[in-house]
């Protein structure tokens, strides 16, 4: 019987934008394909969507699109020739025209003397001097810039309009081919998450990537104003002490847990087998850590975008998330209200009569959210009458998202289908939560 619990985000790229592969990511359980629109076209990510949509109808599943907005990311420009080799201690100038070319803008906003870094942190820079148009800087290491690479520094002010127009425009591409989840990148308000609702409306799923020093400090807004969290570790280790990160990462996980925000834990989590057919050590522990933590879901970026072993990083971290589904201890949520009531009741019945299968009928998919919280590994089937919820119910842990349009014949209709299909048998739970923001409506123990 398959019961992964923890779900799975694959970045798809150059290495993995094959019918074939991608096949094989949706058979395999994954739940989302991630497609970073920092990187490539409208038109190449037109086409990736046109394949999944076919894949999922073919294959009977719901694969979630997850659109990554760039977001005020900012980068360099083109250096000449495409490419400037750095050598550590050597002075360079960078500004417009420059040999590290930037926009006037960054040039104005970046400070007279500490470090800067570019490409992720692979490059790291001093600055000497500042000059009439430009900034003198030395090298710390070196290595080789190319075009469009990120630039990190203290100074650096981001206080840039969001959602930017690049961003507008991909919003606008994604609403027209049908895409009803976005990533926010660089958050660092809940105005931020607002003003791209007010474009998109209620029914899409917002993603806000933390990663960001103020997105931090205003955590717990951003949270409520979105309906799902991930912790953008590769950006986040840039702009705060990368010694920092874990205990962050601890944090914003218990954060989202309570908020019942699903929170996918991201970057670098199996990044040695981009170009290794086996991860480190560190990099097992790490994901198994990031699980055991209270993650709903992982995250592959590069290992499946650009690396030489896509398929095979997928079933490395599903292996890992399984040994560590079963390692987790249920938790305790102890809240009041008719709500948590039911659910918390559903919680403790699943666990001392050992059920294995639970059928929950929601509509907003509020409940099926806030049972996942207590990591009882049942599998929660659930099923809603709203195709955006799918979406939403796809990113938390052990919630299996069904779309049913009469809700009150739809119970029998899946054990009798799906729920054969997935083998379904003993005893069950079937929970009705169809009343919206009203408590759970019944729980009911059946035999299958
Ligand atoms: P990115 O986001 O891959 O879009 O940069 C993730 C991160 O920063 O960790
Ligand atoms: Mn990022």
């Amino acid at each position: 019987m398959n019961n992964y619990q923890i779900k799975t985000v694959i970045t798809l790229g150059p290495a993995s934008d094959s019918e074939q592969t991608i096949k094989k990511f949706a058979a395999g359980g994954a739940s989302i394909f991630r497609l970073n629109f920092s990187h490539n076209t409208p038109d190449y990510f037109g086409r990736l969507i046109d394949m999944i949509n076919d894949i999922n109808a073919r294959l009977n599943k719901h694969v979630s699109i997850l659109l990554d907005l760039p977001g005020p990311k900012i980068r360099t420009g083109n250096p000449i020739g495409g490419k400037l080799e750095l050598l550590e201690g050597e002075t360079y100038s960078l500004g417009p025209d420059c040999q590290i070319p930037v926009s006037r803008q960054i040039l104005s906003e970046l400070p007279s003397k500490g470090g800067i870094k570019l490409a992720d942190g692979k490059l790291e820079l001093k600055i000497i001097d500042k000059l009439k148009g430009k900034l003198v800087v030395r090298a710390m290491n070196s290595g080789t810039l190319l075009d469009r690479q990120s630039i990190n520094s203290q100074g650096l002010l981001y206080e840039r309009s969001y959602p930017t127009k690049n961003d507008k425009a991909a919003i606008s591409f994604g609403l027209k081919k049908g895409i009803t989840s976005f990533a926010l990148s660089f958050v660092s308000r809940k105005k931020d998450v607002t003003k791209v609702r007010d474009i998109v409306g209620e029914d899409i799923v917002l993603v806000s990537k933390i990663e960001r020093r103020e997105a931090l400090r205003n955590f717990k807004e951003i949270a409520i104003a979105s309906d799902a969290i991930m912790i953008a570790r590769g950006d986040l280790g840039l702009n705060i002490d990368i010694a920092e990160v874990p205990l962050v990462q601890r944090k914003l996980i218990r954060a989202s847990n309570q908020l019942r925000r699903p929170v996918i834990t991201a970057t670098q989590m199996l990044e040695s087998m981009t170009t290794n057919v086996m991860p480190t050590r560190a990099e097992v522990n790490d994901v198994f850590n990031s699980v055991y933590e209270g993650s709903d879901a992982v995250m592959l970026s590069e290992e499946t975008a650009i690396g030489a072993y896509p398929l095979r990083a997928f079933e490395m971290l599903k292996r890992i998330t399984w040994k560590s589904q079963y390692f987790d201890d249920p938790q305790e949520h102890r809240e009041s209200g008719p709500h948590e009531a039911l659910v918390g009741a559903a919680a403790y019945i699943i666990l001392s009569a050992g059920v294995k299968n639970v059928v929950f009928l929601t509509r907003g998919g509020a409940g099926p959210i806030n049972l996942s919280r207590y990591h009882t590994n049942a599998r929660i089937f659930a099923l809603t009458d709203k195709k955006n919820v799918l979406d939403k119910l796809n990113i938390a842990r052990g919630v299996e998202p069904f779309y049913f349009e009469n809700l009150d014949t739809g119970v029998r209709k899946f054990i009798d289908g799906a729920g054969r299909r997935f083998g379904i048998k003993g005893t069950t739970l079937v929970i009705r939560s169809t009343v919206e923001h009203g408590p759970a409506n019944s729980l009911e123990l059946i035999s299958i």
